[in-house]
């Protein structure tokens, strides 16, 4: 790791390192697509040939299972670098338009270009998918990448470094560890775009930095995602999706159901449901038998530790603190103005809160800030209409959780608090290029009405032939 002390001789070797990346993205031919192929290709194989090492670090990193991890980071990758091979091709060919109009016979190539140098910042949380998943895009549109990954998952950011080094030159790819002074320092070299995902406040952060060198950027940021069931949809299928989609990776996920708001009809069979179907995936002993991930670092573990002491425990609630494991817990009769109410609870903590009134309740939760996902269960189509239409969330999610993410179909990202960009499949291929108008002009001679000195009957005439100027 990049100690503190190192940092300021580092930046003049990044500094090189980025240049050299510039280099490589003006000097390629943006219109071939052979070179990025082999590079998604080299990904692939990167991947694949040290699964198992990958598989260990995340779980010393964060207690993931093999089969959660090669899910929920592999599996996931290796399908965006299957997409992208598909589809680079069709997506880079320029599209072409003509214009035949009074003022301009024309031309007009549009070409998609890549940046250049692109900064990746990740969180801990999903370390190996989150550093990888938008430079499968990155170098797919053309573009060099730095990654600084998460220092909260250290054993993922060493493997991560040492293999990119192995498979790439550093003018394609290159990995930089470290914290947050570590951060802080790449921030201040001229990118051409900066991928940034994590907190709020952080995002906060790099959206200022970037902003003062008129830097692009994209954030994806977290949240607090309403799931909301109804009394039309109460199965065993419903539950088991929402448990599943809530403990996934301990609950550290930025798309989890944050909260589950139940209807007041059905919320006590819903709570036994719930039960029944934690027992079914985790055991009776999940701190004893490992079936749940642990918490990344002590601050995180504390924050959730102290969630537990804000309403009820109705299953679960037990805590390891040696190995920064909880229970899979779920919490009822939540303490009025309790921190657990508003703030992203990122941990295996499930509140189920009742609610009679839909209208009622989703102006409550109106007010809060506007999340990644909105999700609701139910068979009742003006009530679905009527949810998808009042919040505004990045994504809009019927009967199920999570998939809506995974799928390089479908892109993602945020609005408002919980960021603004999107990527994932062919949203990655636009996020990170920029479309080139190439205009070539046809007439060989100059229609004179369009230049000055202009006569007293011009503008009539103008009006007259706007539709036919350009
Ligand atoms: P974080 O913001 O603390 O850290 C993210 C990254 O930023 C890390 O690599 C960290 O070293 C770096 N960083 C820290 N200080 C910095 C600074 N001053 N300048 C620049 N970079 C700095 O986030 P985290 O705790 O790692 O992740 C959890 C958060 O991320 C949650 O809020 C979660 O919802 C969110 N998240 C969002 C998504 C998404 O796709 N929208 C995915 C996963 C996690």
């Amino acid at each position: 790791m990049t100690t503190k002390a190192g940092v300021s001789d580092n930046k003049i070797n990044w500094s090189i390192i980025q240049q050299h990346q510039k280099t490589r993205v003006a000097n390629s031919n943006h219109l071939n697509t052979t070179e990025r192929k082999q590079l998604l290709e080299v990904l692939r194989l990167m991947l694949m040939e040290n699964e198992s090492e990958l598989l260990t670090a995340l779980y010393k990193d964060l207690g993931k299972t093999p089969e959660e991890a090669y899910t929920s980071e592999l599996a996931v990758l290796l399908q965006e670098i299957d997409f992208m091979k598909r589809r680079l091709n069709n997506w880079q060919r320029p599209k072409h338009k003509r214009h035949i109009k009074l003022g301009s016979m024309s031309k007009t190539t549009f070409e998609h270009r890549p940046y250049g140098s692109i900064l990746v910042i990740s969180p801990w949380n999903y370390p190996l998918q989150l550093a990888l998943m938008p430079v499968i895009g990155a170098l797919a549109a053309g573009n060099s990448c730095f990654i600084k990954p998460s220092e909260f998952a250290p054993e993922t950011a060493k493997i991560l470094a040492k293999l990119i080094r192995a498979y790439f030159s550093p003018d394609v790819l290159m990995v930089v560890n470290g914290d947050d002074t570590v951060a802080t320092e790449l921030l201040e070299l001229p990118w051409d775009f900066i991928f940034f995902t994590g907190s709020k406040k952080v995002g906060t952060i790099v959206h200022g930095a970037a902003a003062k060198k008129q830097i692009p950027v994209v954030l994806e940021l977290g949240g607090k995602n309403p799931c909301i069931v109804d009394e039309t949809n109460l199965t065993e299928a419903v539950v088991q999706r929402i448990v599943w989609g809530k403990f996934l990776n301990a609950g550290q996920s930025c798309i989890a159901p944050d909260t589950v708001y139940v209807h007041q009809t059905i919320y006590p069979q819903f709570l036994q449901m719930a039960v029944e179907q934690i027992k079914q995936f985790y055991g009776l002993h999940p701190l004893e038998e490992e079936t749940i991930g642990r918490m990344a670092h002590e601050k995180q573990f504390e924050k959730i530790v102290d969630f537990l002491k804000q309403g009820t425990i109705y299953y679960g609630g037990k805590v390891d603190a040696t190995h920064k494991r909880v229970e899979p817990t779920l919490l009822t009769d939540i303490t009025a103005r309790s921190p657990i109410l508003y703030e992203e609870i990122f941990g295996p903590i499930l509140p189920v809160i009742p609610y009679t009134n839909l209208s009622k309740l989703v102006n409550e939760l109106k007010r809060m800030d506007d999340p990644l996902v909105t999700y609701i269960f139910s068979k009742n189509k003006r009530s679905i209409a009527y949810v998808k239409t009042k919040l505004r969330s990045g994504a809009f999610s019927l009967n199920q959780v999570i998939l809506h993410a995974v799928s390089s179909d479908n892109s993602f990202g945020g609005i408002g608090a919980s960021g603004f960009g999107r990527y994932h499949g062919s949203a990655s291929l636009d996020t990170f290029s920029y479309e080139r108008t190439v205009y070539t002009y046809l007439l060989p001679f100059n229609i004179q009405k369009q230049y000055p000195p202009y006569q007293s009957n011009d503008l009539n005439l103008l009006r007259k032939w706007r539709r036919w100027l350009f």
